[in-house]
């Protein structure tokens, strides 16, 4: 049915005081072009792969927002949210529409949303579009993490277009146009913990309120929505309680358990999202909204992936914090329903157990610990993370060399040197340490320091300071230092962590029996849970210049790679163990090896 009203006004920015959803429609593409399928992901509406050249014609049309699927209502969803840690007010899907939803043969419900299709009521000054750049990352990612076994929303297609917008301007003064392009993503639902903050009451600092500020009635409505949908034990659990305050608590007990649970994954995976903001934190526990996202090369625990991220909130090591930080944001909105008092003792009570809980049990399986939880396995695994640091270590390849860490000590030389050659050079080092500030700028913020300490406090930047004196401090031991040197400091400190490794090894061994079964279970479960491709920025880079050079060959084959990111016994033409197995793919897929240097130069807004 085509929604009624003018065209303009379903596209017309506005604020919705009393609305979850405003009727929208997708603006139509020129010459729209599929770049790419993600077949496993179709297949979960019904569309089966043996239909892939059938339902390429098909996609272009739907999946670009050029034809509405029969029965489809679009609609744009109305959230607010804190950004960067300040209430923003109204924000929406202002380049996201929502289609409807498959119900599936096996029962399950898919929400279809086209992502760049055109302007919504939410798109405030923006034009509601993407590039292909942008839809490139967020389609190839969505696959990958699911792939890796990570909560994700999906993603079925990606289609580009000749219509063009403008995102940036050359050095010349000439604006660059880029290709309008269009994911088509999936999720049982997109509702985010931004959703229920449209209620919410003038914050104390921006003085903003929620446009739905005071309509407890729809509050109500959207939070039976959200429990009986999609967490139907929950709400079949206390159908004969008489008020809603048990239900709500249990709903908001498993909110922070998935939440922790996704993001322990993300810091196992060494993935940073960017840009944890509320309206970016599903209401169901999935990664959702993929911009400008990066997984760690070298191991960095201050990755700051998002380059407008100045202050590094969301950086690589502060992701559990800021997601916990994100859960009391909402329980604050979902007051009164559910009393703060109350969601504040489940938030205390669940979230660092269950991070922590989750974090040691993966990186346990990682390490390929598989008997039981010994005392200092936690402090094994923070040793490994500061080897890796100190050494420049590339956070991927080395959880998967790991696995071929040799039995015997009398073979472990040739794996040290393997090892080691993964780590960063000096080159590397020296890029990725030298000093950000201008050293006037640095020298007369440390003056301020020293000659009135309280202003420079009240400036905010002792923390940036702090970080400025250790590059500095870094880069002229760099300098000082020689490839060999370099080497030979990294051979030290890795011999310290593997002669521990090997140690923690022996005991499992032990209570084993059987050393070869052992060995064979150990690597077997080291292969599962450490991925040999990930979407390291480089790789999501090369599929990109392809694909605006209008070739989309390359995006389809990382598609593929990712879709296995594990070792598995049929990928390897020779099958004598697994460092044998690790060279012949190597050979045949540049993208296990080590980014190449300028990767460390990318910059993703
Ligand atoms: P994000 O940082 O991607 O979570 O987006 C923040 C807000 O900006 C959300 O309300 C988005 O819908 C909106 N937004 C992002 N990109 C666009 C765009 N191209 N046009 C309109 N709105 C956008
Ligand atoms: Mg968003
Ligand atoms: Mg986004």
């Amino acid at each position: 049915t085509p929604p009624p009203g003018p065209e303009d006004v379903l596209s017309t920015p506005r604020s919705v005081p009393g609305a979850c959803f405003s009727r929208a429609r997708p603006a139509p593409l020129q010459r729209p072009r599929l770049v790419a399928l993600s077949m496993p992901a179709l297949a979960l509406l019904g569309l089966e792969a043996s239909e892939e050249a059938e339902v390429e014609a098909e996609a272009t049309l739907f999946f670009s927002g050029n034809a509405l699927l029969p029965g489809a209502e679009p609609a744009a969803h109305c959230y607010c949210g804190h950004q960067f840690g300040q209430f923003a007010g109204q924000l929406g899907d202002g380049a996201a529409m929502y289609l409807g939803e498959v119900c599936t043969a096996a029962g399950e419900r898919w929400e279809l949303q086209l992502k760049g299709a055109g302007p919504t009521p939410f798109s405030r000054q923006a034009d509601g579009r993407k590039v292909l750049r942008s839809s490139i990352r967020e389609f190839l990612c969505s696959e990958a993490m699911f792939h890796l076994g990570i909560p994700t929303t999906r993603a079925g297609a990606c289609v580009t277009s000749e219509s063009t917008v403008i995102r940036d301007v050359f050095y010349d003064g000439n604006p660059k146009y880029e290709k309008c392009t269009v994911v088509l993503r999936m999720a049982p639902t997109f509702i985010r913990f931004g959703s229920f903050e449209i209620f919410k009451s003038p914050d104390e600092h921006t003085g903003r309120a929620g446009p739905s500020m005071g309509r407890n009635d729809i509050r109500v409505q959207m939070l039976d929505y959200v429990i009986s949908s999609f967490y139907p034990e929950i709400q079949a659990a206390h159908t004969c309680d008489s008020d809603n305050i048990q239900r709500n608590a249990a709903f908001f007990r498993e909110v922070t358990r998935r939440t922790a649970r996704m993001v322990a994954e993300w810091q196992c995976v060494g993935f940073c999202h960017g840009v944890l903001n509320t309206d970016n934190m599903s209401i169901v526990g999935l990664t959702i909204d993929y911009g400008p996202f990066g997984f760690l090369d070298r191991y960095d625990p201050d990755h700051v992936c998002n380059a407008s991220d100045n202050a590094g909130r969301y950086t690589y090591s502060k992701q559990p914090q800021v997601c916990k930080w994100n859960l009391q944001k909402l329980a604050e909105a979902l007051e009164p329903e559910l009393p703060l008092a109350l969601s504040e003792a489940i938030l205390a009570e669940e979230f660092d157990t269950q991070f922590q809980r989750h974090y040691l049990q993966k990186m346990r399986k990682k390490l390929g610990l598989i008997r039981v939880e010994q005392e200092g396995d936690g402090t094994l695994v923070a040793k490994l993370l500061e080897t890796m640091h100190l050494t420049g270590a590339d956070f991927t390849n080395t959880f998967y060399m790991l696995s071929s860490f040799p039995a015997e000590p009398s073979n472990s030389a040739e794996f040290l040197t393997r090892l080691t050659s993964q780590c960063a050079s000096l080159e590397e080092l020296r890029l990725a340490f030298r000093p950000q500030m201008d050293p006037r700028q640095l020298s007369m913020m440390l003056m301020l320091a020293q000659s009135n300490p309280q202003l420079f406090a009240l400036i905010g930047t002792q923390a940036n300071v702090t970080k400025e004196l250790e590059r500095v401090e870094h880069q002229s031991r760099l300098e000082k230092m020689s490839p060999a040197e370099l080497q030979s400091r990294n051979t030290d400190h890795w011999e310290t962590w593997l002669q521990e490794y090997r140690v923690r090894l022996d005991k499992e061994k032990e209570g084993f029996g059987d050393t070869a079964a052992w060995q064979a279970e150990r690597v077997r479960v080291m292969h599962a849970n450490n991925p040999k491709y990930v979407l390291r920025n480089y790789i999501a880079q090369n599929a990109i210049e392809a694909a605006e050079n209008g070739d989309f060959a390359e995006v389809r084959r990382v598609l593929k790679l990712l879709e296995s990111p594990y070792y598995s016994e049929g990928a390897a033409t020779e099958t004598t163990g697994p460092e044998a197995a690790t060279r012949t793919t190597d050979e045949q897929c540049p993208y296990s090896s080590r980014p190449p240097l300028w990767a460390a130069e990318l910059c993703v807004t």
